[in-house]
């Protein structure tokens, strides 16, 4: 059974292999996410490579996703004979990355000392450790230990307090978006996002380059919470990153301002991703605990378009576990949402597209009144299928174009089915090309009606402005 809720998941070590990646989408996967946080440039191209082969071989389009690892700090190289951070004792960080202990230890930021204020806290390890900055001077910053524990190498350091002068975009993030460009990724997720202007930035580099890749910001900083509505107009996609902002925020904020981002996406026609820590006990357990179940519901109730596995696929022990538990319980979810008869969304636009967006509503309308199982569109941009994917459409959308790339990018879209064809002469031809895959894929029985929504030349650029009750027939 198709189920409309898409889903991310991270490859690494739990997942590396053409044959596991091929079972991934059997399981469900839509779109890979390849981490640039982790590895080497011959890493990223044999993963690439292997999911490539895989998404060849699969009879369903999926898409890649390209992570930068943007300015995340990490501490530096620790020795492991004294690493406790005992509470309420003092120990500094300091310039460089020698290796360190738990009386002094470097970071891989050069301007970290400089940076940090008086007063400023510091969470290290996904927020487990927490010191304050009590001193400094130019060599290092000494703090205290106010949560202690095992400090180890190369851990996350968030420092919500300081402004930290890095570029949101590094040289190596640069070096990755050059990469991915050149291997036509489908999709560059932007890490720390702190404002709009950081995703403009990286958009009109793509344009430069004459790339389709759309940008997906990743909301975990306070900085891009306080502007978030500038930074989602700016953005293609919106991920909400729950692990660092759990720890850049007061954790007991996430729940809302995940409802918060996911709510305005809706408004504003843009595909969004609830992430992180979905799955997290199932990295050591073939079961998920119940919260765990409850979040992933909670998510698709909150009308996510995405959700998304880390750890989970990536390092995992138990990775197409975990994908069929994210599909079984989105499968569940969904019976509940179609139940439900919510008013549907208006969506925000500008002028030259609200003709489309003046369909979706009524197209969600007439498959209610003839209870059509499918609804079928040329979307040779896949502009007809986002509108329709956030009309929330009760039947599946078979969104069909002739570029593969927005085919890939299409995966993005709650309930849409992307579908790469040759463009049809016309409404006919284009009919009978959907009763074909529709029967194929059990979407439709003969004799059920379904809705098409084209122009009269599919793939074309006339406008769409037919809507055609069309009856299945089988050849
Ligand atoms: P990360 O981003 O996994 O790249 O850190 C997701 C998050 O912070 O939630
Ligand atoms: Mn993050």
């Amino acid at each position: 059974m198709v189920i409309k809720t898409k889903i991310i998941a991270t490859v690494g070590p739990a997942t590396a292999g053409r044959k596991i990646m091929g079972e991934l989408i059997e399981n469900g996967l839509d779109v890979f996410r390849l981490n640039f946080s982790h590895g080497t440039f011959d890493d990223y191209a044999r993963l690439l490579g292997e999911i490539n082969a895989a998404r060849d071989g699969a009879g369903r389009v999926t898409a890649v996703m390209a992570d930068l690892c943007g300015p995340k700090i990490r501490t530096g190289v620790i020795d492991t004979a004294a690493d406790m951070l005992i509470e309420g004792s003092e120990i500094s960080i300091v310039n460089g990355s020698a290796p360190g202990t738990a009386k002094r230890f470097g970071t891989n930021y050069e301007f970290f000392v400089k940076d940090i204020t008086v007063g400023d806290r510091i969470f290290i390890d996904d927020g487990q450790l927490s010191l304050l900055a009590v001193s400094k001077d130019d060599d290092k910053v000494v703090c205290r230990v106010i949560v202690g524990g095992k400090l180890h190498s190369r851990k996350g350091i968030n420092l919500p307090d300081t402004k930290v002068s890095i570029p949101s975009i590094t040289p190596k993030d640069w070096k990755c978006v050059d990469w991915a460009i050149e291997r036509r990724v489908d999709f560059l997720a932007l890490s720390f996002v702190r404002g709009a202007d950081e995703v403009q930035e990286l958009k009109d580099y793509l344009v430069q380059k004459g790339s389709a890749i759309k940008v997906v910001s990743k909301i975990e900083t306070p900085h891009a919470v306080a502007d978030l509505e500038a930074v989602v107009d700016a953005s293609d996609v919106v991920l909400v990153a729950r692990g660092d902002l759990g720890v850049e925020m007061d954790l007991a904020e996430v729940p809302l301002i995940q409802k918060r981002i996911t709510r305005l996406c809706r408004e504003k026609g843009k595909p969004v991703i609830v992430a992180t820590q979905m799955l997290q006990s199932m990295i050591e357990m073939p079961t998920a605990t119940r919260a765990e179940v409850s979040d992933v519901a909670n998510a698709i109730i909150d009308l996510t378009d995405a959700v998304m596995l880390s750890g989970e696929t990536a390092v995992g022990k138990y990775p197409l576990e975990a994908l069929k538990t994210i599909n079984r319980v989105a499968r569940f979810t969904e019976t509940y949402l179609d139940s439900l008869n919510e008013p549907r969304p208006t969506i925000k636009t500008e002028s030259k597209d609200r003709l489309i967006a003046t369909l979706a509503p009524n197209v969600a309308h007439i498959v209610d009144e003839i209870d059509a199982p499918v609804v079928a569109t040329w979307s040779q941009t896949g502009q007809v299928a986002a509108f329709f994917s956030k009309a929330r459409i009760d039947a599946p959308i078979m969104a069909y174009s002739s570029d593969a790339g927005t085919c890939s990018q299409m995966c993005m879209h709650y309930g849409v089915l992307p579908q790469c064809e040759t463009a049809p002469e016309d409404i006919e031809e284009f009919a009978a090309m959907v009763d074909k895959k529709a029967l194929s894929q059990n979407l439709a029985r003969t004799g059920d009606e379904i809705v098409l929504v084209t122009s009269r030349h599919p793939g074309s650029k006339e406008q769409t402005n037919a809507i055609v009750v069309h009856t299945v027939q089988s050849d």
